[in-house]
Parts: structure tokens; sequence; C-alpha cells
């Protein structure tokens, strides 16, 4: 097992710069998922890990070895991609064994691991058939067991459940997650999802145009998202924003938008010292309630709209309004969901609120 060092990591190809100046500092052991729209350079950053891609310019460490100039067979990662990449006319067992085959491993140690491997992984029963004779799931699962055999330092994951269905994925993050738990090996694991992001990842780097916008735990992110873009990114459905000014008035530091004033309480008018009169508030679903106890306490904050539709998901639901003519949309729980039209008097939690620079984007709270 070993730590991963990025240090002042390029890539550029020709004039496109895919990755810049990427710095990360990961654990021996460690989940690390890299998050972001496409084309936001993980999958070069993956890749560049995995001595599949030439650096342009920065240093990668696995362990405390320089790899650089490491070909990727001597870099002892072992990869997952998204469409497998099984030998088709091998079974299960030659396919997992194929690489320690060819790293003249002796016999009896490969038919140990690939056993191991496929006990762990629940498919022992499936080791003498071809792939075409396995479902998606079981696919990926020898796709994993192939990486396991190898007892790698670094696992290096790209999408690697991105062909399974919707239920099968859910099933697979959970198991993958265990997995790795259990095995202990440090992991980067990229996705453009974030749901997979927060629910698999120790830490998460959220990238946009090659640039790292921010690095933390998945309560990190979503509690203090550095800027507007992470902020928009993590959660679902993602954060209101709303264009607001910051004002004072008799002492009192006040948010006003297109028909609300709402007063913010003392500490956070505190935190926001320096105010910057015009700002975006960002506000989560969950943090525009009907909660009673809030009501109560901040009777200031309740501010009566008119719904223009529900989504009922179960034990929530969606109630999306007007709000100086941007949508907002509020969750609430699903026993006490309004209905299309009705007037509801909601609570907006500003004690949860960010603001955020109007023209960097930045976090100011
Ligand atoms: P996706 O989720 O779509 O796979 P990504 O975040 O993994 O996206 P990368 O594949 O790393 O993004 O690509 C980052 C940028 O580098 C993109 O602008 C892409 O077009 C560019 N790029 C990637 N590979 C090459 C290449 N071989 N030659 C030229 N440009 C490339």
């Amino acid at each position: 097992m070993a730590s991963v060092i990025l240090r002042n990591v390029w890539k550029k190809f020709g004039q496109v710069i895919a990755v810049r100046d990427f710095n990360l500092e990961i654990k021996d052991g460690e989940f690390i998922v890299l998050v972001g729209p496409s084309g936001c350079g993980k999958t070069t950053t993956l890749r560049m890990v995995a001595g599949l891609e030439d650096i342009t310019q920065g240093e990668i460490y696995i362990g405390d070895r320089l790899v650089n100039d490491v070909p990727p067979k001597d870099r002892d990662i072992a990869m997952v991609f998204q469409n497998y990449a099984l030998y088709p006319h091998m079974n299960v067992y030659d396919n997992m064994a194929f690489g320690l085959k060819m790293r003249k491993v002796p016999k009896q140690e490969i038919k140990r691991r690939v056993e191991e491997a496929a006990k762990l992984l629940g498919i022992e029963h499936l080791l003498t058939r071809k792939p075409k004779e396995l479902s998606g799931g079981q696919r990926q699962r020898v796709a994993l067991g192939r990486a396991i055999v190898r007892e790698p330092k670094v696992f290096l994951m790209d999408e690697p459940l991105s062909n399974l269905d919707a239920k099968l994925r859910v099933q697979m993050r959970a198991e993958l997650t265990k997995l790795q738990q259990k095995l202990g090996v440090t992991t980067i694991y990229v996705t453009h999802d974030q749901v997979e992001a927060m629910t698999m990842g120790h830490r998460i780097v959220v990238m946009r145009d090659g640039i790292i916008q921010q690095i933390d735990t998945p309560l990190g992110l979503y509690e203090r998202p550095a800027n507007l873009f992470v902020a928009g990114f993590i959660g679902s459905p993602p954060m209101n924003f709303l264009p607001v000014m910051l004002e004072e008035e008799q002492g009192v530091l006040r948010v006003k938008g297109e028909g609300f004033s709402f007063p913010l309480a003392e500490d956070m008018g505190r935190r926001l010292k320096a105010p910057r009169k015009e700002v975006v508030l960002g506000l989560r679903p969950e943090d525009i309630t009907v909660e009673h106890r809030l009501r109560e306490a901040h009777p200031e904050w309740v501010y009566r709209v008119k719904v223009e539709v529900v989504e009922p998901l179960g034990a929530e639901g969606l109630v999306y309004f007007s709000l100086g003519g941007q949508q907002v949309v509020a969750r609430l729980s699903g026993s006490s969901l309004p209905k299309v039209g009705e007037e509801v008097a909601l609570v907006f939690n500003l004690n949860r609120a960010h603001f955020f620079d109007k023209e960097s984007g930045k976090a100011v709270a």
C-alpha cells in the first residue's frame, strides 16, 4: 500500500490545458474521488498517475518513489475501466489470472490469489464461464477481481459503474466501498456523478476546466463549498441561488432581494463583517422549511409563497415557487406537502445561508 502525491502537475495537449497545476496528497489507504463535469480533466489526471499519459510538468510519487519516468507496468497499480475490457475468449478464471501469468507468478500462487479474490467478490461459481455468459454486474466483479489479484499498491478506477443499470449501480457502489475498506488499498476513483462521489469518497476533489475547485470530505464540501461552482455541483436538487444586497439597517445586517428583506442573525452578520453589498445568497432546498420550532424562533424569516410545482418523492417532496423572478425549490417532508396553487408560509433558515462574491463566485461566509 502507498500514498500518492501529485505536485504541481500540468498536462497540455497542444493548446489545450487539460490539467492545470494539480496538487494533491493522497494518504495510504485513502479512497479519493475525482469528480467534475465532462472534460474537466479527471481521466487525464488518472491516466497520468497510471503512466498512460506523459506529464507536461510536475511530479508524481507513488509511495516515496518518483514515478514520472516509470512505465505503467512497474508502477504497482491496477486499473478498472468503464468497459471492463475482459478477454471474450477466456473464462473468468483465465481473465483474472492473465496478468499474473504474464508476470510469471507461480501457478499455485495464481490459483490461491484468484480463488481468494473470487470468494471475496462472490463469483467462485462463475470461474469457468466466458464473459458473454455473465450479467453486467458479474462482469464488473470479474474486472475488479482482475485488479485485486494483482495486489497493487493503488487502485485506479475510471467510472467503473457507469455501464450498469441504476439499481445495480447503487448496489455495486456499496459493495465497492466495503471492498475498499476491507482491502485498505489506496484508491483513486473518477466519476462525473456527484452522488457516487459523496457516498464513496473519504475525500473528494472537485474539478472544473482542469483546475481543482476544492478538496474536502463529503460533508465539508456540502457544508462549506468554496465557491458557486462547488455549491451548485454538490447536492441534489442543487442549492438555490438568489442575487441579493447586504444592507445594514439600525445595526442589523439585512439580506434584501426582489420582494423580500430578511434580517441576519447577529453572529452571521459578524461573520460577514466586511459586507459586500451585492452578493449571491445560497440556500439549500432543505433549509427552506415549514418547521415549527424555527418559525417560532425566527418569525422574521417567514415568507409566503405561491406553490407552482410539487414533486412528491415518498418520504419527502420538492416544492417549487418563484422569488423575485427566480425559481426556488424547497425540500419538505412528504407528509406535509402543499398543493399546486396553494399559498404557504415557508421559513428561510438564514443561519444556514451561504454567501458568494458576485464577481469571483468565491464564498464570503
Ligand atoms: P469525461 O468525464 O468526459 O471523460 P474528463 O473530465 O475525464 O471528461 P478528460 O478526458 O481528462 O476529461 O479531458 C480533459 C480535456 O483534455 C478535455 O478538454 C479533452 O478534450 C482534452 N483531451 C483529453 N485527451 C486528449 C488528447 N489525447 N488529445 C487532445 N486533447 C485531449
